[in-house]
């Protein structure tokens, strides 16, 4: 279950992150990083991402 996006705008979504792990973000790249090592919520969203993609 993914948890509710109260602050939907202060997320990424799940088109960025979906280039973001194929290394399509270059420049930009490093602000995705900050955001989701400080926000469980887009950690959870990424780990399901990873594991529909890679499983
Ligand atoms: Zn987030």
């Amino acid at each position: 279950m993914i948890a509710r996006i109260s602050n939907e705008e202060q997320h990424y979504d799940t088109k960025t992150f979906d280039e973001y792990l194929h290394d399509r973000w270059n420049s930009d790249s490093q602000d995705v990083t900050i955001h989701i090592e400080n926000c469980p919520q887009c950690q959870r969203r990424i780990e399901n991402m990873v594991n529909d993609n890679w499983a």
